[in-house]
């Protein structure tokens, strides 16, 4: 039987007449606004002008998993490298609602105040499950963010807690060589990432709050130890009796640890990241320190030993995406997981079986 559709007089598919485009609406609009791609030359001199819209754009490309992007970010990071370093690097962390973002406000406007850059960047090790950085947003700093001097950068969020880390020590060159000479890390101060935040910054702040004045608030022993200070937040109001409680408490608590390889003793401050009362006194601390370490050279010995933690970290992360990127593996990985789940195979001659397939290839 002949099909409907294909009769002459079928008219269910036939292309009506076309009609006259009318003119592009907007009578402006005479181009098409694209980002533009810069050479590497481009990105260092602008970077190295302070131009803070190519510097963002050259962070984005230490960002990117774009292998291109990575190359091309390594080249801008190496010509960039001989005129980094001149900057204090300060790592802040505390626990959620500790007060980091009203904090930060309150030291980084004092800072851009007195005439200094300011670069904010963080390390979210939530970013990695949640796919969202909830650190570093512009929106909780609302009056530094608007700053001509200051620049505000969320964590990255993709891959690793020790692949986002390196993004935000490569960053840190950009920003120095952009004359950025002061640079705050925040990040959560619930674990890991403090230990990557400490192995990139000259000076660590542990900010905590104002407590019930009965104990230490859940801050593990790890990151009391990194502490170069320890700054009890929210000293203002009724809470300033509750707050020299908790200082001499943790002054108390410090005792009890090893002396810092630097020489310098850990101090604990009360402050109000609110009001301000108490904000001069920390940042007169922090440089207090850098003069300190720079006189018995600690200063130039930590950053020394922070570069060669940096090579070894960027070998190993290296290594590990070329092994897990590779398709072959990626195909006998799912098929000796299985294996190790079902006991057919111990997870050794598993992981052995994977590398030697890998070395051979
Ligand atoms: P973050 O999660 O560590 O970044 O903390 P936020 O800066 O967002 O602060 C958490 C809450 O504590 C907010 O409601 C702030 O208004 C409040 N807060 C922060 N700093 C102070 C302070 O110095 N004094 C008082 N009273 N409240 C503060």
């Amino acid at each position: 039987m002949k099909h409907p559709e294909n009769d002459k007089k079928y008219k269910g598919l036939s292309v009506n007449k076309g009609i006259e485009q009318p003119p592009i609406v907007n009578p402006y609009r005479t181009r098409t606004i694209r980002k533009k791609d810069y050479s590497i030359s481009e990105y260092v001199e602008g970077i190295l002008r302070g131009d803070m819209v190519i510097l963002s754009q050259a962070v984005t490309l230490i960002e990117s998993a774009r292998f291109d992007h990575q190359q091309k970010a390594q080249e801008i990071i190496e010509k960039c490298l001989p005129y980094a370093g001149e900057s204090v690097r300060v790592g802040i962390t505390g626990v959620p609602g500790s007060g980091k973002s009203t904090s930060i406000e309150s030291f980084g406007m004092q800072i851009v105040r007195s005439g200094k850059k300011l670069a904010v960047l963080a390390i979210d090790p939530s970013s990695e499950r949640s796919k969202g950085s909830i650190l570093g947003d512009k929106t909780r700093m609302e009056e530094l963010s608007i700053q001509k001097n200051a620049f505000i950068r969320p964590s990255p969020s993709a891959g690793s807690l020790g692949g986002v880390a390196r993004k935000t020590r490569e960053t840190i060159v950009l920003c120095e060589a952009a004359g950025f000479d002061t640079i705050f890390v925040e990040t959560v101060g619930v674990g890991q990432s403090e230990t990557a935040v400490h192995s990139m910054v000259d000076f660590f702040l542990l900010i905590q709050m104002t407590g019930g004045g009965d104990e230490l608030q859940g801050i593990k022993r790890g990151i009391m130890e990194m502490a170069d200070c320890i700054i009890i937040n929210k000293a203002d109001g009724d809470n300033m009796e509750k707050a020299k409680i908790t200082q001499a408490q943790y002054k108390n608590a410090l005792h009890l640890f090893p002396g810092h390889e630097s020489g310098w003793n850990p101090e604990v401050l009360t402050y109000s990241g609110l009001t301000g009362r108490g904000v001069p006194e920390v940042l007169e601390m922090v440089y207090r320190y850098i003069t300190f370490t720079k006189a018995n050279h600690y200063f130039e010995h930590k950053r020394a030993s922070q570069a060669k933690y940096w090579m070894y970290e960027s070998i190993n992360e290296q290594l590990r995406k070329r092994f897990y990127q590779n398709e072959q593996i990626q195909k006998m990985l799912s098929i000796k997981e299985h294996q190790v789940l079902n006991n057919e195979i111990s997870s050794f001659a598993a992981a052995h079986e994977l590398l030697t397939k890998y070395y051979k290839q």
